[in-house]
């Protein structure tokens, strides 16, 4: 695998894989250009050194089919305005061999949505898993994504892969088109080698004591990096609403709070886990419930394993947040994904506030921080605390599937021969 910092792209024709897929309001207007700004590095260095750039995305789920709804069309001046440089704009990812043959150095083609063709996905369409002839569809739909990423790999000398987002799927065009070019011709954009440190940061180079806080609403989404994490970390903090699951699982009474009743043995089995490894396991103790599911509820705080019926849990209480800060704030490396409470409303962020602030401080003592996970990530930027962890990660799904120690297919691409 070449590293995008050595490369000299002068004269070259770079096809880089970018995660443009941002979100646009009714008028198709860009709402939050985060993903565009991350991919500038990598573009930029391209631009600088003299060769041209031919931008492959994906946007929304259009299922293989052509849907203006998302066209790429509608960020080309936003991509154009953040290069400060024109931008082309090829309306048929599969068919812009002319746009291609005219672009020169420095000059930048965007490709439509790659999700208008199903061969993206490589998911046969129109078909049931449970249909006898699925097999033979997948198959099929298997050598038609070979042939559309072949496609895309002719366009260009060099292949990058920058978008992290899509990191986790083995797609046409975030691992298969990676066979069509040399070790030396493929490569990590600066966000992936950023996002892939930041991962081996946190499962790898570890500096103790690592604290790790997972929060949401269930524990059945996030028990694979709960597994994960319970041989690497000293302080496992399992907050938001897998709370109530917990105190359920143990006796406890939770009122109306969210809670899986299917995972009560599951439950008791990490509580378990945790004692045999020597894993210092925090759960809250006590809430702020409300009597109902909205921001304006009367509230009252009371054990997390003690709540009266007609009331549900919606965040840390007062000595749950002391016990997550005290474990926080001495550690060193810090994983959080997922809030302590129900953030989105005002009065119930109390939680994922003091665990933002607490890594904030560790992070000033030195400690490596990693916020990731949309709900955790929407918490620092609420609380104006972004700039203030060590690295906030742009993978939902990727950053997840890399901390339960999977290998992502779009890292895995480049790096094999
Ligand atoms: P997840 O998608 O599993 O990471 O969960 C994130 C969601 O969990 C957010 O929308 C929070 O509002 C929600 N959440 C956190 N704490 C609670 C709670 N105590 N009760 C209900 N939902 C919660």
């Amino acid at each position: 695998m070449a590293k995008i910092d050595n490369y000299n792209f002068a004269g070259k024709k770079a096809i880089v894989r970018v995660d443009f897929n941002v979100p646009l309001d009714e008028n198709g207007n860009v709402t939050d250009d985060t993903r565009i700004r991350g991919a500038l590095p990598t573009l930029k260095k391209i631009l600088a050194d003299g060769g041209s750039l031919i931008l492959m995305s994906h946007m929304g789920k259009p299922k293989g089919k052509v849907n203006p709804k998302f066209s790429l069309a509608q960020i080309r001046e936003d991509v154009a305005k953040a290069l400060g440089t024109d931008v082309k704009f090829a309306p048929d990812c599969a068919n812009a061999d002319e746009a291609v043959a005219e672009l020169k150095p420095g000059e930048v083609l965007l490709l439509e949505n790659l999700r208008f063709y199903p061969e993206e996905e490589g998911k046969p369409v129109g078909i049931d898993k449970a249909d006898p002839a699925y097999d033979a569809a997948k198959k099929e739909m298997k050598e038609r994504q070979k042939k559309f990423a072949e496609k895309l790999a002719s366009y260009a000398d060099v292949y990058v892969n920058d978008a992290f987002g899509t990191a986790h799927r083995k797609h046409a065009s975030t691992a298969v088109i990676a066979d069509y070019f040399q070790p030396e011709n493929k490569m990590l954009g600066y966000l992936m080698e950023k996002e892939v440190q930041a991962v081996d940061n946190i499962l790898k180079d570890i500096k103790r004591p690592f604290t790790a806080i997972m929060g949401g609403s269930k524990v059945s989404t996030k028990i694979g990096i709960i597994e994960n994490l319970m041989d690497k970390v000293d302080n496992l903090i399992l907050c938001g609403g897998m709370t109530y699951t917990f105190a359920k699982a143990q006796g406890g009474k939770i009122g109306m709070s969210i809670v899986e009743d299917d995972k009560l043995d599951l439950a008791l089995d990490i509580i378990k886990k945790a004692k045999e490894k020597g894993v210092n396991l925090i759960l809250g103790t006590d809430c702020v419930a409300g009597d109902a599911f909205k921001n304006d509820c009367n509230t009252m705080i009371c054990p997390a394993n003690d709540i009266p019926d007609g009331w549900e849990g919606l965040d840390a209480g007062p000595e749950t947040r002391e016990a997550f800060a005290e474990a926080i704030i001495p550690s060193k490396t810090i994983l959080w994904n997922g809030p302590a409470g129900v953030f989105e409303f005002d009065n119930f962020t109390a939680g994922s506030r003091a665990i933002a602030e607490a890594i904030v401080k560790a992070t000033e003592n030195g400690a490596f921080s990693l916020v990731g996970g949309g709900d955790s990530v929407a918490c620092v930027n609420k609380f104006g605390l972004a700039d203030s962890v060590s690295y906030v990660s742009t993978g939902g799904g990727a950053l997840l599937e890399a901390i339960e120690g999977k290998v992502l297919p779009g890292v895995a691409a480049v790096k094999e021969d």
